[in-house]
């Protein structure tokens, strides 16, 4: 497993593969591993065959990350996630630094940003407004340095993937993205490199979010069709049950163009941010 840190080392690699007629598969992360990531980085073996490449990247994005978030506390741990993906024969880990990312920035030398102005304005974009900006602007440069045929992204992070499709496709970039199921914990909830701030009796009460997508989920079967306001009343009600959980939202909404709908039926998603003491999670299901 090659360990990359340069631009021009991966890109090299990645045109030698390239023109080599070699598919490359990719999985952008920003590391702490867990088995939610580790199932993409199958996935993507998957789609590329054993004579394809795995790349995946680890690198915590400042530019998604607003001055009041978690960036410098974010948790790493690059020695166990090196382990973690050579057990799973990927062929190259690209660890780029912030200098190589966004050269000059701090001298004010940098000045290209990538943004989708619809799918990324509700939800996680309302919440947290440059977030998006800083998603789409490093999975491009990621897109134009790893050089993939395929990309895998998570169903966990539901509204990036809408909004990174919509990027591809707008832009022409020549990559197919695939998104792979949110892998759980035995009690619902999401893998998350995050959950590591859940100390204590925290991490119970983060399972409220699975238990809120399950009752929205059990309110569906039963009526056909209700009120989404109804139901966000009740369910920030229910969220807010457990003492250190504040809902930051909950949407229901047409899970392609993201759209909110006002009656919830069958085949509608849901998504919900919540903050678990000052611990923000996300999570999202189809109904
Ligand atoms: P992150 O390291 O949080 O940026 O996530 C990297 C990729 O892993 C993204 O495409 C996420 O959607 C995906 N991911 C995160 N958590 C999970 C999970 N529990 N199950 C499946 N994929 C996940």
């Amino acid at each position: 497993m090659q360990i990359v840190s340069s631009i021009a080392a991966i890109q090299r690699l990645a045109r030698k593969w390239r023109r080599a007629g070699t598919r490359i598969g990719f999985v952008p992360t920003m590391g702490y591993l867990h088995a939610g990531h580790l199932s993409l980085v199958k996935r993507a073996r998957q789609a590329v065959g054993k004579n394809g490449k795995v790349v995946v990247s680890i690198y915590v994005n400042p530019t998604q990350f607003a001055p009041t978030e978690d960036l410098s506390k974010y948790p790493r741990d690059l020695k166990r996630d090196l382990k973690l993906l050579r057990e799973l024969n990927v062929d190259a880990v690209f660890t780029p630094s912030d200098a190589e990312m966004y050269p000059n920035k701090t001298e004010n030398g940098y000045s290209t940003y990538v943004v989708e102005e619809k799918l990324s304005q509700p939800m996680e974009g309302a919440s947290r407004p440059t977030h998006f900006r800083g998603v789409t602007t490093v999975v491009a440069k990621l897109f134009n340095i790893v050089l993939p045929d395929v990309a895998v992204f998570g169903q966990k992070d539901f509204q990036q993937a809408v909004v990174v499709k919509r990027m591809v496709a707008d832009l022409y970039f020549p990559v197919q993205i695939l998104v792979a199921p949110t892998l759980r914990e035995r009690e619902g909830l999401a893998m998350s490199s995050r959950n590591k701030y859940l100390t204590g009796d925290l991490r119970r009460q983060a399972t409220i979010l699975w238990r809120a997508i399950q009752t929205a989920q059990a309110a569906v079967k039963k009526s056909k069709i209700i009120s989404a306001a109804k139901l966000k009343a009740d369910l920030k009600t229910l969220v807010e049950s457990e003492p250190a959980a504040k809902l930051d939202y909950v949407e229901f909404f047409e899970p392609e163009t993201l759209s909110s709908v006002s009656k919830i039926s069958r085949g509608s998603q849901i998504a919900l941010a919540v903050f678990i003491g000052k611990t923000r999670l996300i999570d999202n299901a189809k109904l």
